[in-house]
């Protein structure tokens, strides 16, 4: 399976692409799974204008927004489930910042495929307070750590990566492996992922506590996606032994 679980459309209003351009890109790339995981404030806030200048207006109805952006990536993962199969997945910021993107305590997200949760190692501004295993029970869907060095955020807080991993596994939680490389990040790509694909250790690590990984290239813009970064991190993944997550779907 070549799977990107972390793909974002207008949904999230820093991408111009539709999802079915998004989708259709995905399919053009040999993509077999894609994730369409667009951020919980520009699904929510449903409007450009709330989602970046929200002022005391807090009326917009969350939990509307969120069902229509559902319903209508259901629509799609239908029409082309011939062609790829579409995961239905949601963003979660969870950092409390100059625009309180985080999600409201209220917002219910059980019912998406899958849910990315961002900022765990922001412990002091983070609505999760860096508990993974507490939050994804309140997300109540199958949950992954986005874009986040979790080998370091584990030696952080003074925890043994492999009880760390293992708990993740028994909770069904996996950790994002991130590759993505576009102007939304400067073209940087993410080092924690360059390190696990160097460092034996982890990968064992990662391996014997059964884990699951998920690859995502976080496009914002899909005249630069770089399907062959994903088919790369799927196949290395795969050759270590370790699995995917939603492999057997
Ligand atoms: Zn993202």
């Amino acid at each position: 399976m070549i799977q990107d679980l972390h793909a974002h459309t207008n949904y999230s209003f820093d991408s111009p692409d539709e999802p079915k351009k998004v989708i259709e890109t995905a399919i053009a790339g040999g993509i077999t799974m894609l994730g369409i995981c667009d951020h919980n404030y520009g699904v929510g806030l449903a409007r450009r204008e709330l989602c970046y200048n929200r002022g005391t207006d807090l009326s917009v109805d969350y939990d509307r927004t969120l069902r229509h952006y559902y319903e209508h990536i259901t629509l799609l993962k239908e029409k082309y489930e011939k062609k790829i199969k579409i995961m239905r997945g949601i963003e979660i910021a969870t950092a409390i910042g100059k625009h309180n993107f985080a999600l409201p305590d209220s917002a219910d997200v059980s019912f998406f495929d899958f849910c990315l949760v961002e900022s765990l190692d922001k412990v002091n501004v983070s609505i999760a307070k860096g508990d993974i295993f507490s939050f994804a029970k309140r997300c109540g869907c199958p949950t992954g750590i986005a874009h986040t060095d979790l080998f370091k955020y584990i030696s952080d807080i003074g925890e043994s990566p492999y009880r760390y991993f293992k708990k993740m596994a028994e909770n069904g939680i996996f950790w994002e492996i991130n590759v993505n490389l576009d102007s939304s990040h400067e073209f940087k790509p993410h080092d924690y992922v360059s390190e696990f694909f160097k460092n034996k250790e982890q990968q064992e690590i990662i391996k014997k506590t059964g884990v699951k990984l998920s690859v995502g290239f976080d496009s914002h813009i899909i005249s630069e996606y770089k399907p062959s970064r994903v088919h790369n991190a799927c196949s290395l993944i795969k050759n270590m032994g370790i699995k995917l997550m939603f492999e057997n779907l």
